[in-house]
């Protein structure tokens, strides 16, 4: 797989995610995804973005204004 900006190389890494909703901002840290060693494009795969969704969709409902989670402990 290839970047789809620049087709550079990608490497597989982990990013921080961020998801400003209307209340509130979630933080996911610890993000499965592919990176580009050229241009440091991050790209999640349909899987991470599925859950991502589904994390943020569980938090959307939380009167916290911040919410940091750990992907690795939501991902199990
Ligand atoms: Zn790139």
């Amino acid at each position: 797989m290839d970047c789809f900006l620049c087709n550079g190389k990608l490497t597989e890494s982990t990013t921080t995610y961020m998801a400003d909703l209307r209340n509130i901002i979630v933080i996911v840290k610890n993000v499965s995804c592919h990176k580009c060693i050229q241009c440091g494009e991050e790209s999640f795969s349909g899987t991470v973005v599925a859950q991502l969704e589904r994390i943020i969709d569980q938090l959307r409902n939380t009167l916290t204004e911040i919410v940091v989670v750990n992907y690795d402990n939501r991902a199990a």
